[in-house]
């Protein structure tokens, strides 16, 4: 993880008020953080980000929150903070036994949470990042660009839509980051039919990636061009 990209948090809390302070005392601390007020919500939000650790209240309206960090856990190795109240000491350790890998109680204590919250970041990163490779997951500039899913995430956590072809010749350049392609190896390294090859061609669908990735579009920073080669992407 580069020193730009902030740990990303997901809250699931289905009170707005407490929702809203988990979030800011994390905001405060550092952490990109997005919100999701049921579980319905936050498997809609795990569908398009990949936060690093989840903040689960374990009393939502919808579904069980220690159900949710079972189905969370099974799947992947992503921390899992349980957001309980101080009497549900069952819960917690039912909880704990599900695989989450902490706990606060509320009402919280913001230092202490942000505590939690960083340990847990720290602890999980190693893990995480060999399972995001294993899944074809590749990250540059603050972007994660998730192969399997066919997902690009902005530094945001925001999806940004892309045609096939810009996704593979993203791909392509995400999976040689650092290393200069010329235009015959990315269309080698691009799957296409014959026929549209013309319309593909590498420099429109790395025109139209920049519009889609670069701050400045006209002076790119992640994808540059090589003079006399080709493209080469930033992995910064
Ligand atoms: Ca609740």
């Amino acid at each position: 993880m580069s020193a730009t990209v902030k740990p990303h948090v997901l809250v699931v809390e289905d009170e707005p008020v407490t929702r809203a302070k988990l979030a800011a005392c994390l905001v405060a601390e550092g952490f990109q953080v997005s919100e999701a007020a049921d579980g319905k919500d936050m498997k809609a939000c795990l569908a398009r980000q990949r936060p690093d650790v989840v903040l689960l209240d374990i009393g939502l309206p919808d579904e069980s929150g220690l159900m949710l960090a079972r189905d969370l856990r099974a799947r992947s190795s992503v921390g899992i903070i349980l957001v309980t109240a101080r009497q549900d000491e069952t819960d917690r350790i039912v909880g704990l036994e599900l695989g989450a890998d902490d706990y606060v109680t509320k009402p919280f204590n913001p230092r202490e949470l942000a505590v939690r919250v960083r340990n847990l970041t720290r602890r999980v990163a190693p893990t995480l990042a060999a399972e995001r490779q294993a899944m074809g997951v590749m990250t540059f500039s603050g972007w994660t660009l998730d192969s399997d899913a066919r997902l690009l995430l902005s530094p945001a956590g925001e999806s940004v839509r892309l045609t096939r072809g810009e996704f593979d010749v993203l791909a392509a350049l995400a999976r040689n980051a650092g290393r200069a392609l010329t235009r015959d190896q990315l269309l080698d390294m691009t799957p296409h039919d014959a026929e549209a090859v013309i319309d593909r061609t590498i420099d429109v669908l790395v025109g139209r990636l920049r519009r889609k990735i670069e701050a400045d579009p006209k002076r790119p920073a992640v994808i540059v061009t090589v003079h006399g080669v080709g493209y080469r992407l930033n992995p910064g």
